[in-house]
């Protein structure tokens, strides 16, 4: 990932061996090695810009500490930011102060969404906790099969009435349902089109307003790269989302959605999808995510 970003930036910083201060001067070379790395990751022109000039605020003026390598020194720097950039912490899902805890799931077709319903099911069930996934998306053929499957699968039950109920009455009764067998979690996988319109907006809003989810997580596939990031952003315009789930992130992904996601968006990255298996979600961590991109 980020193609040996560290190596770059020691390869950078050898051509300043000898200086003992950063100056805005010298660190220059250096600072350019950054932003052809993260253009190169696919990151937001606008998150590389700010994170440029964050790294040289932050720089300038460390001392380069005798007998230690510089470019470390700057890597430490860099590290710092890209956790910054990330949101610093784990975000954790919401928990609802009476059960059950409401998560709706949200996305284009084929980013995921079904598979990370299943995933986070499978997460939390885990940790103790009950589930019920409820399939809402009534547009997709087999999405309601393959949810049912994935539910087999991993012994969590699946509520459904069918392909001809209303999404909105679909998602309403599986929470009453929730609520009937005593579930600590309900998540609702829902349609997802091809491309953002406005008849899934609607549809989303209408769900949104008859069972207020505590956490709406937009499912975006790492891949998609600056793509992923601009979704996250519409949607976040149009329904407000509480957070991301970033899948893909096995593949051979040039990793910039990370970056972009959280910045362009201002909602967290609370998992990423690391594999189409069903243990292959975790929570994301923007230290664990910063040490990845700069090894
Ligand atoms: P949906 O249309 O958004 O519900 O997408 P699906 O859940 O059906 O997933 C689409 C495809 O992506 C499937 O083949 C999944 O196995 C695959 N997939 C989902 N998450 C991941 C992931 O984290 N890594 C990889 N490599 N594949 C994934």
């Amino acid at each position: 990932m980020f193609d040996a970003l560290t190596d770059r930036l020691e390869e950078a910083w050898k051509k300043l061996r000898g200086q003992n201060i950063i100056t805005h001067a010298n660190i220059q070379e250096t600072l350019k090695e950054v932003r052809r790395a993260l253009l190169e990751a696919d990151v937001n022109l606008q998150v590389v810009k700010d994170f440029i000039a964050d790294i040289e605020k932050s720089a300038i003026g460390v001392k380069v500490i005798q007998g230690v390598n510089p470019g470390q020194q700057f890597i430490k720097v860099v590290y710092e930011e890209l956790v910054k950039v990330m949101g610093e912490s784990n975000s954790p899902l919401a928990k609802a102060e009476s059960d059950p805890t409401v998560i709706l799931m949200v996305g284009l077709q084929g980013t995921g969404k079904t598979t990370a319903t299943a995933k986070l099911a499978h997460y939390l069930k885990k940790q103790k906790q009950s589930c019920l996934m409820v399939a809402a998306d009534i547009y997709r053929p087999a999405a309601i099969d393959q949810l049912k499957t994935l539910g087999q699968q991993i012994e969590v039950p699946v509520f459904e009435l069918g392909n001809q109920e209303n999404p909105v009455n679909i998602a309403l009764q599986g929470v009453n349902k929730a609520k009937e067998i005593e579930a600590d979690v309900v998540i609702i996988d829902t349609a997802g089109r091809l491309q953002i319109d406005q008849g899934m907006m609607l549809e989303l809003t209408q769900i949104k307003e008859s069972i207020n989810p505590h956490d709406t997580l937009l499912v975006v596939d790492a891949m998609t790269g600056q793509e992923a990031a601009n979704l996250a952003q519409t949607f976040h315009e149009k329904i407000k989302i509480t957070g991301t789930i970033l899948t893909k992130m096995d593949g051979d992904t040039r990793g910039g959605a990370a970056l972009s996601v959280r910045k362009v968006s201002g909602q967290p990255i609370k998992f990423v999808g690391v594999g189409e298996k069903i243990e292959a979600l975790q929570p994301f961590y923007p230290d664990r995510m910063a040490s990845r991109i700069l090894n």
